[in-house]
């Protein structure tokens, strides 16, 4: 299947939501509609084009152009970020960034773009909504996790059960969410004195009491976490791998070109370890 080329859009505006999240709205080129509707799905995702800093490559590019003619070591990455939502009627979409210190490509640029400046995007791509049919819904991931998380909340319909495990860094970082759901939202503040990034929230949800019927399971976020609690649905719990929308969004120590990188042997081990355990 050809390859759709990146779409352009222009920045219409910037807002710290928290003090580590930045929410960047954007439009198509001088206000036309972008093309990133989300059919359905509360994960959709859009990868940003970036320009690596000091590879002297400025907007407008044409990503093809600048691969042609610059080392690879240059050429602009691609950072993946959900659409926190989109306004079909204005064509705009958001997307929230977090800004994990002064580190990465992605968290700065989100800091420093103002309105009016151009970026490319490509996609959207997506997999998960809430199943209408499942008894009850489980909802974890921390901060990477959150716009998906918010967004699923927001789709899900009066009456249904969800419970949500959220992990930020401290109390700033919580944000009003919005459902008709019936949902039970617990907000993990991450610490080092007890344990260290995702410690607390594997805590959390491993203590949870299962409701009773079919859940269907959102977890995503640090790939170390998401690994442990792989793990713990699919072997304690017994969750099918049907029922589970689960993956590392990024993986502490590894910039993102690393963890791609890296993802397809670490999903490959993940699988074998299962196979492994279930053989057993
Ligand atoms: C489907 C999908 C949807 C995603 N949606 C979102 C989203 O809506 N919002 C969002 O903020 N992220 C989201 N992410 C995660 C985001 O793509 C990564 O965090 C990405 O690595 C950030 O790029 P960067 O250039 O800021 O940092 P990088 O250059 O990739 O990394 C630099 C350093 O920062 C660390 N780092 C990366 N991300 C984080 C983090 N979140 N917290 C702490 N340290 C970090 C890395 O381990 C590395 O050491 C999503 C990822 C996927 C796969």
């Amino acid at each position: 299947m050809a390859r759709r080329a990146p779409q352009r859009a222009e920045v219409v505006s910037t807002e710290r939501i928290t003090p580590q999240m930045i929410r960047v709205v954007l439009s198509g080129p001088g206000g036309a509609p972008l093309a990133v509707d989300p059919a359905g799905n509360t994960d959709a995702y859009v990868k940003v084009i970036l320009p690596r800093p000091g590879s002297g490559v400025v907007e407008p590019f044409d990503v093809e152009e600048v691969k042609a003619r610059i080392p690879a070591e240059d050429w602009p990455v691609m950072r993946t970020y959900t659409i926190r939502w989109f306004d079909a009627e204005t064509g705009q979409a958001a997307l929230d960034f977090v800004v994990h210190g002064g580190e990465g490509i992605a968290g700065p640029w989100a800091e420093r773009v103002q309105p009016g400046d151009q970026v490319q995007l490509a996609g959207p791509g997506g997999a998960y909504a809430p199943d209408p049919e499942a008894d009850w819904h489980l909802l974890v991931g921390d901060e990477s996790a959150l716009p998906a998380i918010a967004t699923a909340l927001e789709a899900m319909p009066e009456g249904a059960k969800v419970h949500a495990f959220i992990e930020v860094a401290d109390p700033a970082e919580e944000q009003t969410l919005l459902t008709s759901a019936h949902a039970q939202v617990r907000w993990i503040h991450r610490s080092e004195a007890t344990g260290g990034p995702g410690e607390d929230l594997v805590r959390a949800v491993t203590d949870l009491e299962f409701p009773p019927g079919r859940v269907h399971a959102f977890v995503h976020g640090d790939a170390m976490t998401v690994k442990e609690l792989r793990s713990w649905l699919r072997f304690t719990k017994g969750v099918p791998k049907e029922d589970l929308s689960i993956s590392g969004y990024w993986r502490r120590g590894n910039n993102d070109e690393q963890w791609r990188a890296a993802k397809k042997k670490w999903n490959a081990e993940v699988e074998a370890e299962e196979l492994a355990r279930a053989a057993s």
